[in-house]
């Protein structure tokens, strides 16, 4: 099921291989990518200076 919004959390499973951002570090003027293959789950944000979920957003759909 396709998320309309793009945007994923923590521990969910990637259903877009794609490049994505973290917001909570954009919001903050960090700018972190990390790149999910297809079926994996969506990790922790190594940047973000409170533990817990981070939210990514997809910026960038890799075309095979
Ligand atoms: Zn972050």
């Amino acid at each position: 099921m396709p998320n309309s919004s793009n945007n994923y959390k923590t521990g969910e499973v990637c259903d877009q291989e794609a490049r994505y951002q973290c917001l909570n570090c954009d919001w903050a003027e960090r700018e972190v990518f990390v790149d999910v293959s297809l079926g994996l789950l969506f990790p922790f944000c190594k940047s973000c200076p409170a533990p817990g979920d981070a939210t990514w957003h997809l910026v960038q759909a890799v075309s095979a």
